[in-house]
């Protein structure tokens, strides 16, 4: 019987990339996911014509200071991999203000400055630590002996990443200024992270946000699909096995290592047995923690896991219209529209009824996104989401409340793009039931565990389990959740079974 070096559960972008770079090392690969296409929360799928992500919205950075080039470069996406630079970052809405953030941080500075003349020095300090952040956790070492010695003199070499590991968002941004208006601007994207800037970690926002100042944002051009099936093929071409529609049951252990997997096909009931050096889960780490392990294994890492909070998720109601949005004036790719009755961080809440609760349209025709049919338009409304809110609906409940809550948001667009909704030639509502069935991840959960400082950084569960020759790979882990967070995750622990 084969023994695999590696193998992976799950196709998700972090299983992607953990495959591909061993594969690119001469290691043996098998790679497990239970959909028909590989990607997780990176698909796309077809309608009327059209093709649409299923997540994508944005992807920062990209510049030099982005570890992620380095791992496109050595993977070769670019150049098999198309991208669309984003015209600006994110243009922000409420009753007050309508402004448009630009994608660097000298254009931003700028705009903002002129509109908030007072705050001067806190804007051009907001940029400075943001950036300064990015630059240090660049220099800082993650592993070997660098790391060993240098760990006593941390707190003096790396003073803007230590001292602020408790901060959140919201402690950030009251140093900055004072101005309520200018922190719900600066913060105006945080859905992109989290959903609280009371309770989310200073040093993801920073990171993310200094990436998206520093290098702009991107999409992959014909959707996230597209470089999904190209990590996909690049483990195939190098030798390695991607094995679609079946499912990891069980994770075979023996003497407390991790030594294979049980797996069946999606729609039969045979099960199969693959065996490994070392099993990545690219899986949710609570379903590994809960479902995949033997319960004689699983007690310490469920102790740790169940204390854990885990995020939140997305609703989206993915949108197909007779022409292209900017046929219709609107200029922006990102729009975030915040909830009226939000004047403070503070009150920034997910939790409120849909017609309060704050939203993003992306236009995917404002770039040359490659999605919709000639002469057609493809968007998406989405706002954060939660499980609770879905699942015990009966099967008639569901789909009327994915109707009516579509209809909530349409009129809300239409509101924002006049006449918008007279061009939907059909509309699909994705929720947070569907992240999970098609993700498996608990909650619909898609940045894995929470952003907030309590698991952030070396507070977030590693790449290496406490279990030998078991890895996890994927936004559970550190250094977290969305397309860059997860393919690095990948990045590291492929590394780090290398460097065994
Ligand atoms: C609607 C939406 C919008 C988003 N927008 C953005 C954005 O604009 N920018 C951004 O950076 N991020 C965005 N994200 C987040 C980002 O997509 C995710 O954080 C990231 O892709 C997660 O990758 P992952 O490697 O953790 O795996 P996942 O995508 O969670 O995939 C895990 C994979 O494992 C498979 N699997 C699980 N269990 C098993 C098993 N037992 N056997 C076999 N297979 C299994 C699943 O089927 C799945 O394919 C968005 C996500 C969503 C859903």
């Amino acid at each position: 019987m084969t023994k695999y070096d590696a193998i992976i559960i799950g196709a998700g972008l972090g299983g992607l990339v953990a495959g591909a770079k061993l594969a690119k090392e001469g290691k043996k690969i098998l790679l497990i996911e239970q959909h028909n296409i590989p990607g997780g929360c990176a698909t796309n799928f077809k309608r009327v014509g059209s093709s649409m992500d299923v997540g994508l919205h944005a992807l920062d950075g990209m510049d030099d200071g982005d570890l992620k080039k380095e791992i496109f470069d050595e993977l070769k996406v670019f150049g098999n991999v198309e991208f669309a630079k984003l015209p600006e970052f994110y243009r922000f809405v409420n009753e007050r203000f309508d402004i448009v953030i630009p994608d660097n941080y000298k254009e931003a500075e700028k705009i903002l400055i002129s509109n908030f003349p007072k705050e001067k020095s806190g804007i051009k300090k907001f940029f400075s630590t943001i950036l300064n952040y990015r630059k240090e956790l660049k220099r800082m070492p993650t592993t070997g002996i660098k790391l060993y010695l240098q760990l006593p003199l941390f707190p003096l070499l790396y003073p803007g990443i230590v001292l602020t590991m408790k901060k959140t968002v919201e402690q950030f941004l009251d140093e900055i200024t004072k101005n309520d208006d200018l922190k719900l601007i600066l913060a105006a994207n945080i859905g992109y992270y989290h959903d609280n800037p009371t309770t989310m970690a200073y040093s993801y926002f920073a990171i993310a946000q200094a990436s998206y100042y520093s290098g702009g944002g991107h999409y992959v051009k014909g959707g996230s699909q597209k470089l999904s099936d190209y990590f996909a093929k690049f483990i195939k071409d190098n030798g390695g096995e991607v094995l679609l529609s079946h499912k990891v049951i069980k994770i075979l252990t023996e003497n407390n290592k991790a030594v294979g997997i049980e797996y069946k096909k999606m729609s039969g009931d045979g099960i199969d047995r693959a065996y490994g050096i070392n099993i990545i889960a690219n899986a949710a780490i609570p379903n590994v923690v809960n479902n995949l392990l033997p319960k004689e294994l699983n007690a310490g890492m469920k102790t740790k896991i169940n204390k854990m909070e885990i995020a939140h998720s997305i609703l989206s109601i993915y949108l197909f219209f007779k022409k292209p949005v900017k046929e219709l004036g609107n200029k922006y790719y990102s729009t975030f529209v915040a909830n009226p009755n939000v004047y403070t961080l503070k009150d920034v809440n997910f939790h409120v009824d849909h017609k309060d609760r704050g939203f993003t349209f992306v236009d995917y025709s404002q770039i040359d996104s490659q999605l919709a049919a000639p002469g057609k338009g493809v968007g998406v409304i989405t706002t954060l989401d939660y499980l609770d809110q879905w699942k015990e609906l009966s099967e008639t409940g569901y789909k009327n409340k994915k109707n009516e809550v579509a209809q909530i948001y349409i009129k809300r667009l239409n509101k924002l793009i006049p006449g918008i909704k007279d061009q939907i030639e059909y509309y699909e509502v994705g929720t947070p039931k569907t992240i999970e069935r098609y993700t498996m991840n608990p909650q619909g959960a898609v940045y894995g565990f929470a952003q907030i400082p309590s698991q952030a950084g070396i507070k977030r569960m590693s790449q290496k389990s406490s279990i030998e020759n078991l890895y996890f790979a994927s936004a559970w882990t550190m250094p977290g959740g969305g397309f860059t967070g997860a393919m690095l995750s990948g990045w590291f622990c492929a590394n780090k079974i290398l460097k065994q």
